[in-house]
């Protein structure tokens, strides 16, 4: 049988996972589902026959009122998810390291391994640091040179 390639985690684990982040996907999902109900329901002037069909609609609607920070964490889930699928979940994108199970159990979306985590996020800090820097080493021999 071919290795997998996030054999590190234990199949149980990953189907605990994988239920986590199906689970997160329902919530927010849902959440959204019922603020769009309630506006259903509150608006008058519907044709009642067209509930049921409407319902349906509802199921399958991709029309659902997201805020972008939601959009973005339903994105990070659903490509979690198809992760899973494709056995690669729980491998850093940018190493191919092992990602702990604890980890990925705080953070069932966590893509980075810790040290590419830790190192992007400094990467971060730096370039807003150096550009800091930089402008003020430019006013700086602005003054020496004057
Ligand atoms: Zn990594």
């Amino acid at each position: 049988m071919a290795k997998r390639l996030n054999a590190h985690l234990k199949k149980t684990e990953i189907k605990k996972l994988k239920n986590k982040l199906l689970a997160e996907e329902e919530r927010i999902v849902n959440k959204q589902l019922s603020k769009k109900i309630e506006f259903k329901l509150n608006s008058p002037g519907e044709n009642k026959d067209d509930v049921d069909s409407a319902n349906d609609n509802i199921l399958v609607s991709t029309d659902l009122r997201f805020s972008n920070r939601e959009l973005l964490y339903l994105k990070k889930i659903r490509k979690a998810i198809s992760k899973v699928d494709s056995e690669e979940y729980g491998m850093c994108t940018e190493c191919g390291d092992n990602i702990s199970f604890s980890r990925l159990w705080a953070r069932p979306t966590s893509d980075l391994c810790i040290v590419c985590k830790e190192e992007s996020e400094r990467a971060e800090h730096q370039s807003s640091q150096g550009r800091t820097s930089k402008s003020l080493g430019q006013s700086m021999s602005l003054v020496s040179s004057i």
